[in-house]
């Protein structure tokens, strides 16, 4: 999402980097970049506005100017800065240790928030033994009951079915007194959208809150809409206390504006943020890893964690015995082809990574995507198991037979065994580099190796 602003303040930092002085003129040119690059990145004045005074007071303040790296100094303000707008630090839901949390779902109709209540359902499933319950009081939509209904059953948690009932109050009173008969631990509480905010909406909600008087509020808001997140945020804000907001399509394009203004905007942290549609795409929101990514410094700390959840640990452990024997086949070659998948695939990683808009750039340029991923994966599974472990017998009439089943062209399968040569003498380079074979080691000698842009 952040890609344009990624691209931009990267630019910005690299001219300041390294210069041995700076001037005020110098200062006052950088924050005049900045205030354009984030203006162009949809995010609101007022924000923007404080963003750079708060920075510029910093550098005078402070004397950044006469310290002996004034570059570093400045770049590192820049970054506090960022994570200041962003919110500081994570700031997890507040479930209670004992009785019943309710937490309240506002936002706009088609911002995510029924999608959103699924997948949170999901996220607390998975790190607690909480039981939950999801509300509907969306008396308008009776598909929007439904929805809510079938990914309640998807994600294995209940639903408090109020059989078309059309008070809210009603609905609210009864689905807290159901849930206490019935021991729940936390009510999950949808509340209709419109399109636009009108005052029956906020009316309605208000009403909500009172009688439901949650511990959380949380604000559901599309990233994409740009500047007019500010406006929405600020009158659900009036109109409730939120204590929290989820960013929703933060995979899409948008430029980023949204998540850089809600927290000033609404005073509340942004806690999550959705990353695609389906139910697991929820990530907890950690405003410094953002600021890095923002930067074009990367994310390495979520990338070693995303590789935790989503990989198999022991395919791994095999995987590296295979490696450190020197040892490793086409198939081998084709399970971790697998696993940069289930990690969000080539840009999913790139996304991650330092310097991400030059790594974008040089993707663009090689045509690396996702789909030569799934491609390469397709010509692994069209080799019989001897050629598998044996690329050597791949010849002329053996590539038609493979380029053929999986539909690709013969120079597909020149690239894919080229590649899978380079790889394996990655790993005999590793091997060489000594130490243990373990992941962890692998992935620490790997984060030994990558630029840090303060040294
Ligand atoms: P509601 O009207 O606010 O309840 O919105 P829904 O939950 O029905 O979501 C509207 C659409 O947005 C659905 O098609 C969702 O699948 C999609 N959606 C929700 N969150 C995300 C997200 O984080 N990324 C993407 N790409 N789509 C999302």
């Amino acid at each position: 999402m952040f890609a344009t602003l990624n691209e931009r303040l990267e630019k910005i930092v690299n001219s300041i980097k390294g210069r041995a002085i700076i001037s005020e003129t110098d200062v006052d040119f950088t924050m005049r970049e900045i205030r354009i690059a984030l203006l162009e990145a949809d995010v609101a004045l007022q924000v923007v506005k404080s963003f750079t005074s708060n920075i510029k007071n910093n550098i005078i303040g402070k004397e950044v100017l006469q310290s002996i790296k004034p570059d570093q100094m400045i770049i590192k303000l820049v970054q506090d800065e960022l994570t200041n707008i962003l919110g500081a630090n994570n700031e997890p839901l507040k479930i209670k240790k004992t009785g019943l949390t309710k937490i309240l779902f506002c936002g706009l109709q088609g911002s995510g928030k029924t999608t959103t209540i699924a997948k949170l359902a999901n996220h607390i499933k998975k790190e607690s033994k909480k039981k939950i319950l999801l509300v509907s009081a969306d008396i308008y939509r009776p598909a929007a009951q439904e929805q809510l209904q079938i990914l309640s059953k998807q994600v294995g948690v209940d639903f408090y079915n109020h059989d078309n009932c059309k008070s809210v109050e009603t609905i609210t009173s009864d689905s807290i007194n159901y849930a206490k008969k019935n021991l729940f631990d936390i009510i999950l509480f949808d509340t209709a959208g419109r399109q636009v905010i009108d005052k029956l909406m906020m009316a309605e909600l208000k009403l909500i809150f009172e009688k439901l008087q949650p511990q959380e509020t949380i604000l559901v808001a599309d990233s994409l809409t740009g500047q007019d997140a500010a406006n929405i945020s600020k009158s659900f804000t009036e109109a409730v206390n939120i204590t929290g907001s989820i960013l929703t399509r933060v995979d899409g394009d948008g430029r980023g504006g949204a998540a850089l203004s809600i927290k000033s905007i609404t005073g509340a942290p942004i806690k999550f943020i959705g990353t695609g549609e389906k139910i697991e795409q929820l990530e907890a929101f950690y405003p410094d890893r953002i600021a890095n990514r923002i930067l074009g410094m990367g994310d390495i700390v979520s990338l070693v964690e995303k590789a935790a959840e989503n990989i198999d640990q022991s395919e791994i452990e095999n995987l590296a015995k295979k490696m450190s024997k020197g040892k490793f086949d086409l198939e081998d070659f084709s399970k971790q082809l697998k696993q940069m998948g289930k990690m969000g695939g080539v840009s999913g990683i790139m996304s991650m990574l330092p310097g991400v808009s030059k790594a974008q750039k040089l993707m663009a340029e090689n045509k690396i995507s996702d789909d030569v991923i799934n491609h390469q994966i397709a010509i692994i599974n069209s080799m019989t198991k001897k050629e598998k472990l044996n690329p050597d017998l791949i010849k002329a009439s053996r590539k038609i037979r493979i380029s053929n089943g999986s539909g690709t062209r013969v120079q597909h399968v020149n690239k894919l065994l080229k590649q899978f040569l380079q790889s394996q003498k990655m790993m005999k380079k590793m091997k060489s580099m000594g130490g243990g074979s373990s992941p962890n080691d692998f992935i620490q000698k790997l984060q030994g190796k990558l630029p840090n842009n303060f040294n």
